[in-house]
């Protein structure tokens, strides 16, 4: 008889959804940052909650959560936006196995207390050094032009921070494997800062404002409000 490799999916410790959003419920700036970017948006909308612009992926066990509680949320069938079937299947394919990619209702009929972690994270992901370090938030560099979060950072409250930290620093614990995944995100990111010569804006964990260099990862402090801006936001500021 031949032998045969049995593959069985990893064991996923629980989480207490209920508990990581009611953790993780602040908002991240006084100001609604919606309303500062929906207006650049042609469709009104807030980028972020656009799903022609970013698909909110959800831990499965989100969404086993969310489906007995709200009809926010549906499983995204990428049939908007005149998406193509390769790219409709490319971001199925770079789906992490744990996560669904979902659609919701729109920011008119958001539901505050079951946004996903993904809508509460965002413009962020915790940021892990090369030596397997949480040290702070990054953002998505792929919308530096369209978030106004990213060129306001200095907005971001404390109360924010501290959540987002309490939250990864939870996950990280119960699934070290998303410690990982996100490990490989910030190689990404220091390898995109890297061919631009920029250095990474970073929300220590200690509560400061910094530039990484993204070849030393060395820290340099900066004030709140020499951090960069992007597009429609820096020529706002003047
Ligand atoms: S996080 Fe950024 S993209 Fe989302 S609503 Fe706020 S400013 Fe807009
Ligand atoms: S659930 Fe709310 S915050 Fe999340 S994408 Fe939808 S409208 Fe935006």
């Amino acid at each position: 008889m031949p032998f045969v490799v049995v593959f069985m999916p990893p064991h996923i410790p629980p989480l207490n959804i209920a508990t990581l959003y009611s953790d993780f419920h602040t908002p991240i700036t006084e100001t609604d940052c919606g309303q500062m970017c929906a207006p650049h948006n042609p469709n009104g909308t807030p980028f972020c909650c656009d799903i022609c612009h970013a698909v909110p992926a959800v831990y499965f066990q989100e969404w086993e959560y969310l489906q007995g509680r709200t009809d926010l949320w549906h499983p995204w069938r990428g049939d908007k936006c005149q998406a193509k079937p390769e790219e409709i299947q490319k971001l199925q394919d770079e789906t992490p196995p744990s996560m669904i990619l979902l659609a919701c209702l729109g920011a008119a009929r958001c539901q505050r207390e079951y946004r996903a972690l993904s809508c509460r994270q965002f413009p962020f992901y915790p940021y892990i050094t090369d030596d397997f370090r949480f040290i702070g938030l990054a953002y998505e560099w792929a919308f530096e032009e369209q978030c106004w979060v990213i060129s306001n950072l200095g907005e971001v409250s404390a109360a924010y921070r501290r959540a987002f930290i309490h939250t990864f620093d939870e996950l990280f614990s119960r699934w070290p494997q998303e410690m990982e995944a996100y490990a490989l995100r910030s190689e990404e990111a220091r390898a995109w800062f890297a061919a631009r010569r920029r250095r990474i804006p970073l929300l220590h964990r200690n509560g400061g404002y910094y530039l990484l260099s993204p070849g030393s990862e060395r820290l340099a402090r900066i004030p709140a409000e020499k951090l960069p801006r992007f597009g429609m936001y820096r020529a706002a500021a003047g």
